[in-house]
């Protein structure tokens, strides 16, 4: 097994669908497909061929001795101008996993996916292919979705042979495969891990997540003649609102597991250096690893919010965007992947993921666990995205040992 191998084909896939600006494998374009297209010729040397989905997800399959199978995740879709690890990573680092068994056939059969369209960097819908696998996708929901060139998702799934309406079945195509645990190798793409010291972490489970738009109106005025006292400042609203939220972020968060929340936009009108805003809307987005813990920085989020309006003179109302509840993986393979990155790396940090993963859908379906890499500087999504060679290889090695030990555990069950 070589860890080395799977990083000389991140970098060969890299070189062919990055510009300068980073990489442009974004979900259902041409390059995309040619990044699948190379995945298809490194996967025919080894005598291996995908097979799609009706949600536009293709399996590699290593048939066992048993039907029973553990599934190794991953997607070659990136974000625009994204980097060489997200997505990617998971899916070679299974191909490599799958190559040990050229000449042996494995006691339970593995398969590697390549979702489709993990990112939801053109339709502003994450997780497509995986809900499609899973079948959490109401297809009434995402059909109409515009990109930024007004096609609609609908058509552009077209192009790619799937059909939104259909994808759901895929669940179906799931189920016959005897799904017995889900494994996913990933960036951690943010710098816990790295202020720690540590190349590898164990994944406990993924935030939950609660978005809002708070629209505030109080009243634009001249931002000459109305005295401070007379105002009715619908941005200070606002403001007050974002300061109280910080705090609620850290009043819940714990030294083991933090909880976050954002204000990511804000606008205001009128909108005129000269004026008093009159209306400000902004979005936030809270996230937790615990149920009960977002339930609760959402109604104090509620709170604060009504205070500050009432202190400002305005009046605000609640818009709910999108929520997904906590995600926490099994704790067998929870233990497993720790054990694995015990033996590699002589450390096993848990650690919670912020952003969500093609693991959260599995983990409807199946056991599943994920394993971070270190992100340096904390970053992803930018051609900036990069993690120390070393600390790579030490990482796919553990997720080697990672899927040997599953293996060896589904074939004993
Ligand atoms: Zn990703």
């Amino acid at each position: 097994m070589s860890a080395r191998d799977v990083i000389v084909n991140l970098r060969a896939l890299a070189a062919r669908t990055s510009d300068a600006l980073g990489a442009q494998r974004v979900a259902w374009g041409p390059v995309w497909r040619d990044a699948r297209r190379w995945l298809d010729g490194l996967l025919a040397e080894e005598g291996l061929h995908p097979e799609p989905d009706v949600a536009g997800n293709r399996w590699i399959t290593v048939p066992g001795a048993r039907p029973d199978t553990v599934i190794i995740g991953g997607h070659l879709d990136s974000v625009p101008n994204g980097g060489w690890l997200d997505g990617p990573l998971g899916v070679l680092a299974g191909v490599e996993a799958l190559r040990r068994f050229r000449d042996r056939t494995p006691p339970v059969t593995l398969a590697v996916v390549d979702f489709a369209d993990e990112e939801g960097a053109r339709f502003s819908r994450s997780l497509l292919g995986s809900s499609g696998a899973s079948g959490s996708l109401e297809p009434e929901r995402v059909r109409s979705l515009i990109d930024r060139d007004g096609v609609r998702l609908e058509d552009a799934l077209v192009e790619n042979g799937v059909d939104v309406a259909r994808m759901p079945e895929a669940r179906w195509a799931l189920d016959q495969r005897r799904p017995r645990a889900y494994l996913e190798l990933h960036i951690e793409q943010g710098p816990v891990l790295e202020a720690m010291g540590r190349s590898t972490g164990v994944v406990i489970g993924a935030y939950g997540v609660e978005r809002h738009v708070l629209r505030f109106v109080g009243q634009a005025a001249h931002s000459g003649s109305t005295p401070i006292a007379m105002r009715r400042d619908a941005f200070l609203a606002a403001a007050e609102t974002a300061l109280a939220c910080r705090e609620i972020a850290r009043h819940y968060s714990t030294p083991a597991v933090g909880m976050v929340c954002t204000v990511g936009t804000v606008s205001v009108e009128p909108a005129i250096a000269t004026a008093v805003p009159g209306v400000c809307e902004i979005t936030l987005d809270q996230r937790a690893l615990e149920a009960d813990t977002l339930q609760r920085a959402l109604a104090d989020a509620h709170e604060a919010a009504s205070r500050a309006a009432a202190a400002n003179g305005v009046t605000v109302t609640w818009r709910h965007v999108w929520r997904i509840d906590p995600c926490r993986f099994d704790p067998r393979l929870v233990d497993l992947c720790a054990e694995a990155v015990h033996e590699a790396t002589g450390h096993a940090p848990r650690l919670p993921s912020g952003p969500l993963h093609d693991a959260v859908e599995m983990a409807r379906v199946m056991p599943a666990v994920m394993m971070f890499a270190r992100s340096t500087n904390g970053l992803s999504h930018c051609k900036e995205e990069d993690t120390p060679e070393a600390d790579l290889e030490v990482t796919i090695d553990a997720f080697l040992r990672l899927i040997d030990k599953t293996v060896a555990a589904v074939a004993t069950e």
